[in-house]
């Protein structure tokens, strides 16, 4: 997941986003229908308190997110890290203005369109 993860902010250019920055975790067994995924900031007192970087951590339902097609899972991802603000310190981005399904749709294509691109000039990105 993290591979993937990776793939989209270097496939879609996502240069204000370290990816050693971000984690990918995995939970099992929630009770909501309506969740696939969620993405966590590390508020600043945390970063401030502990002394550490901004850290965003995507998570996913397993059991949802396994069933999901290739397709579905970077969607999915890439609705995730548009919650990621350009500042990259440890706010979120709300839906409004920044995320709907028509905003990941075309990103999605946009990075599908750009490995086909970097597949024919043999530059790989990971
Ligand atoms: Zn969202």
């Amino acid at each position: 997941m993290h591979l993937i993860v990776r793939e989209i902010i270097e496939g879609l250019g996502f240069d204000y986003i370290n990816p050693d920055q971000v984690i990918c975790f995995r939970s099992e067994g929630t009770k909501s229908d309506a969740v696939h995924a969620r993405c966590w900031s590390l508020p600043r007192i945390w970063q401030q308190a502990l002394q550490v970087k901004p850290h965003y951590t995507l998570e996913v339902i397993s059991e949802k997110f396994d069933s999901l097609s290739m397709a579905d899972k970077k969607k999915l991802l890439i609705h995730e890290l548009l919650h990621i603000p350009k500042s990259f310190k440890g706010g979120l981005r709300p839906h409004k203005g920044y995320i709907s399904q028509k905003i990941v749709n075309e990103l999605y294509r946009k990075l599908e369109m750009n490995q086909e691109k970097s597949k024919e000039f043999g530059i790989r990105f990971f």
